[in-house]
């Protein structure tokens, strides 16, 4: 078992830097790349991952071609009429595409996020990684530990930890982007606000267990893990009416009582992470600090109180990065 690599000085504070570097022209490109996003999106039909560049096929139906491409062929017949199944689709297709720009300026993007592709139609098999193993992992049939989803699909997952900020504006952000992601809640942090939660479930979110008190669990006896992690499902069953099926150790610290007890109360995986975004910078598990296709991304709910930003800043700095290159935020349970 390993633990991730810990907060690098050295790129923290490079990418604060170039932050520094940009914040100032930022302001005045804003809307100049905001203009240049919703011109590019709307000729060549939004990027989409793995097809970032590839321009659309020209004509392929929208009747709004691009400049200069009837200079040498004939005019177009009329488009179809408006009842046409096909330009029906074609209309709610261009709206989606515009309510994703203007949700992406009205959260102050850099760019609009990319779509992910529809859910796999085959799941793949999710296996532990290597050296996360415990004794007798298979032959148990313990819940398997991760850290990314095997795919070459460029998605990445984006998890939330713990509970303890509560941002109404964090929810009506995540909803007008139509972003995805899976809570990891802490019973002790969240029933202040039960209903916070509720509100997420409703919007589509996943609440999954992060145990009842967030404690070092390898340091507690197997019944005592047991408590920790079982009690918690039956919590998010009594408020949510939905048994979770997936589990994180706080920490990502387990040991083989961990994975025994959390398979005794239904558990099915075990997703750690690769990736960890703060509202100031990120962390990688991996030696060279790179985005790979699958990776499964923590943050926690945290605000002003603890680091210099608020959820939508921290989600901010977490779409720029992945947009910027070439990834979509995908649901982490339709891989599982
Ligand atoms: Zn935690």
């Amino acid at each position: 078992m390993r633990l991730v690599v810990q907060n690098d000085k050295s790129l923290g504070n490079g990418a604060v830097a170039v932050g520094r570097r940009q914040r100032t022209a930022r302001r005045a490109r804003v809307h100049g790349v905001m203009a240049v996003l919703v011109a590019a999106a709307i000729a060549s039909g939004c990027a989409q991952p793995g097809g970032s560049g590839t321009p659309a096929v020209p004509g392929a139906g929208d009747g709004s071609e691009t400049a200069g491409s009837t200079t040498s062929r004939p005019p177009l017949k009329a488009p179809p009429p408006a009842v046409h199944p096909q330009a029906k689709k074609l209309k709610s297709a261009q709206e989606a595409r515009a309510a994703r720009i203007a949700a992406a300026r009205r959260w102050r993007l850099d760019g609009i996020p990319l779509t992910p592709p529809p859910p796999p139609a085959r799941k793949p098999r999710i296996t532990t990684r290597e050296g996360f193993e415990v004794d007798g992992h298979e032959e148990l049939g313990l819940p398997p530990v991760f850290t990314t989803i095997p795919t070459k699909q460029r998605v990445v997952f984006l998890t939330i930890d713990d509970g303890a900020e509560k941002d109404p504006a964090f929810l009506r952000m995540m909803s007008d982007l139509q972003l995805p992601y899976t809570a990891f809640l802490s019973n002790y942090v969240i029933e202040d606000d039960y209903g916070y939660f509720g509100r997420m479930q409703r919007s589509g979110v996943v609440l999954n267990n992060h145990t009842l008190h967030h404690p070092y669990l390898p340091a507690l006896s197997y019944r005592g893990q047991q408590h920790e992690i079982c009690r918690m499902q039956e919590i998010i069953e009594e408020r949510y009416g939905k048994r979770p099926l997936l589990f994180r150790p706080p920490f990502g610290n387990y040991d083989g009582a961990t994975l025994r007890a959390a398979k005794s109360c239904g558990i099915k995986y075990v997703p750690l992470w690769n990736e960890e975004v703060f509202v100031d910078h990120w962390e990688y598990r991996e030696w060279d600090r790179k985005i790979r296709p699958g990776d499964i991304v923590l943050t926690h709910f945290r605000g002003r109180n603890d680091w210099k930003g608020t959820m939508p800043d921290m989600i901010r700095r977490f779409l720029n990065k992945v947009t910027a290159e070439g990834y979509a935020v995908a649901r982490l349970e339709d891989y599982l």
